[in-house]
């Protein structure tokens, strides 16, 4: 009994830290008889992505009903393109990705992927596409090479290495006695933040989805290793449709549209030029930054969670 209860129990953790940290693991439902938030219609049909545009129509949504997060949230993400929020901590950033994950339904409104509501379509095959970068990347006890083809499960070796390549941890990896083989996560070999972010990176482009959701996915890096997988994942964001969370506004300055959330309301938008010369909350954050004042907001963003 107490074998069987401990994994559970230890399962059901696991799955609350994935929901609040967004991190990806597409059928991790299945293997948890956790009860669901959400579950398929009956019915429910495979989302059909043709180009990857992810709308939400004044979208409300409360973890409470009695405290509302989200007060109406309108955004476009065209097919292709990339979308940057920003905004103080607690306004309720993570939480748009989590409804487009769909680890909640929303409480009002619509959220749709190239036309189609996310509650009519299966759980699967919208996890199938969207690839999550989150903050910090969980590994597996497992090795490096399970870690990264956890990804897409039946790629060959030739496809792993060569995800493991384009996200720059290659090198590493074969520097290690057991190369691909050795074993990583808690009773394994520890990973810095920025490799078991490259690892992250691997396993996602190995998923190859056409939707990107990054939520502050470089936040916990030091600077040298932010700036290095930012153009990592700048580049896996070619071609698809990217929305990026982040606290420090110059890693999202080139994206096709930003918006700033405050308190659960867009309250700003528009692209980095358009938001400094309109010298609004956007104009007021990057000031505040570029004086230096980040490193204190910074840590503020990870208590927080
Ligand atoms: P951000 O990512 O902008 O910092 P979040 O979307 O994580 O903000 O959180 C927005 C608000 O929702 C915060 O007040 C937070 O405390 C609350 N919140 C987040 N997750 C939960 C949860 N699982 N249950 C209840 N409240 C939550
Ligand atoms: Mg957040």
């Amino acid at each position: 009994m107490i074998q069987i209860t401990m994994p559970l129990n230890f399962l059901g953790t696991v799955y609350r830290e994935i929901r609040q940290s967004l991190i990806d693991m597409g059928d991790m439902f299945d293997l948890l008889e956790q009860p669901q938030e959400v579950s398929d219609k009956p019915g429910a049909k495979a989302l059909k992505v043709t180009g990857g545009e992810v709308s939400f129509e004044d979208v409300h949504f409360g973890y409470d009903p009695a405290r509302p997060i989200l007060k109406g949230v309108t955004l476009h993400v065209p097919a292709g393109q990339t979308v940057a929020i920003v905004g103080p901590s607690g306004s309720g950033k993570s939480t748009i990705g989590r409804l487009l994950f769909r680890f909640y339904d929303v409480g009002g409104g619509a959220l749709k992927i190239d036309g189609q509501d996310v509650r009519d379509v299966t759980q699967d095959s919208l996890h199938a596409q969207i690839g999550v970068v989150p903050q910090d990347t969980v590994l597996f006890n497992d090795t490096i090479f399970y870690n990264i083809a956890y990804g897409r499960p039946e790629a060959t070796r030739a496809e792993v290495i060569e995800a493991a390549r384009a996200a720059k941890i290659d090198t590493f990896i074969e520097s290690l006695p057991e190369g691909y083989q050795t074993a990583v996560g808690e009773r394994g070999l520890k990973l810095s933040g920025g490799e078991k972010q490259r690892v992250g990176i691997a396993r996602t482009l190995l998923k190859n989805p056409p939707i990107l959701l990054l939520d502050e996915a470089t936040s916990a890096l030091d600077t040298e290793t932010e700036v290095e997988i930012q153009s990592e994942l700048k580049a896996m964001g070619k071609g698809r449709t990217v929305l990026t969370i982040a606290h420090r506004l110059s890693t999202i300055a080139d994206a096709d549209r930003i918006v700033v959330l405050e308190k659960g309301v867009i309250v700003e938008e528009g692209t980095h030029d358009e938001l400094l010369a309109a010298e609004g909350r956007y104009y007021g954050l990057w000031q505040r930054q570029a004086s230096g004042e980040e490193d204190e907001d910074r840590s503020v963003v990870r208590e927080a969670g």
